[in-house]
């Protein structure tokens, strides 16, 4: 399986990263190795000083589809979850800086947290769901999905122009405002609306 994550996709997080919006959702992957594992803790890799916490809600494919329609996108999952693109920020400027690509800011190992997911028809409103992050019991980051520059099903399509979607992917949809460095002993909590969807330890 893989993992496709869209950057940039909510313009309060544009605004923090001083980036500019773009015409095109950004589009990278991160490799099945970049998942952590269930129930174990975030390690802090040696390489950064600053992880970054980057909570997105996710979607899991459940047919095989290329050149999918916006129309029809819909038929391409039932759940939605909830999850953590962890970000190496220093490594990723580095990257940025140079014109490089952000593979070991973003797909290193770990860097996926994917947390519980949810049938979609829980869910009133797909184009309107709230979901937030709290860190050691405070409120960091909280929008809805609402606020997307590119919803879900824009965003099936667009992929599959480029990849073909396969049963288990994971899409990760991209983050609000409100990033911010991860430290050691750290307790992440995420929330859809008000259903807790992870609890997850930083080592
Ligand atoms: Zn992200």
């Amino acid at each position: 399986m893989k993992i496709i994550c869209i950057g940039q996709n909510y313009s309060e997080h544009i605004k923090e990263l001083n980036s500019k919006e773009n015409a095109e959702p950004i589009v990278f992957l991160k490799p099945d190795s970049s998942i952590l594992p269930k129930k174990q803790p975030f390690i802090i890799p040696p390489f950064s000083k600053e992880i970054q916490h980057e909570v997105e809600v996710l979607v899991k494919i459940k047919k095989v589809g290329k050149y999918i329609s916006p129309k029809f996108a819909h038929t391409y999952y039932d759940e939605i979850g909830l999850g953590i693109d962890f970000t190496a920020r220093d490594i990723q400027r580095q990257c940025k800086e140079n014109g490089l690509p952000w593979e070991k800011a973003k797909a290193f190992d770990g860097s996926a947290f994917i947390g519980n997911f949810i049938d979609k028809t829980e869910i009133p409103n797909l184009q309107d769901i709230p979901f937030s992050l709290q860190k050691n019991g405070v409120e960091v980051q909280s929008d809805t999905t609402a606020n997307m520059l590119c919803q879900i099903d824009e965003l099936i399509a667009y992929c599959s122009q480029f990849f073909t979607l396969k049963i288990g992917d994971i899409l990760f949809t991209g983050t609000p405002s409100g990033v911010g460095v991860v430290a050691e002993n750290d307790e992440l909590v995420g929330f859809l609306d008000d259903k807790e969807m992870f609890r997850l330890l930083i080592k």
